[in-house]
């Protein structure tokens, strides 16, 4: 099934969508570092984005 994750960073309104909630987290990951210059995401964000990955 299809997943869909928003940014969970204040005021960003990006959304990702990707086939599993790894897939997800990984290309949230990815925009992260582009878009707010987070390379590395601290656990506590990871386990709360996790949280927050929705069913399309
Ligand atoms: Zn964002």
């Amino acid at each position: 099934m299809a997943k869909a994750l928003k940014c969970l960073k204040e005021g960003c309104t990006f959304e990702v969508q990707g086939s599993s909630v790894d897939d997800v987290l990984a290309k949230l990951k990815m925009h992260a570092m582009i878009a707010h210059q987070m390379p590395q995401l601290p656990p506590d964000l990871i386990e709360k984005a996790k949280g927050s990955v929705r069913d399309l």
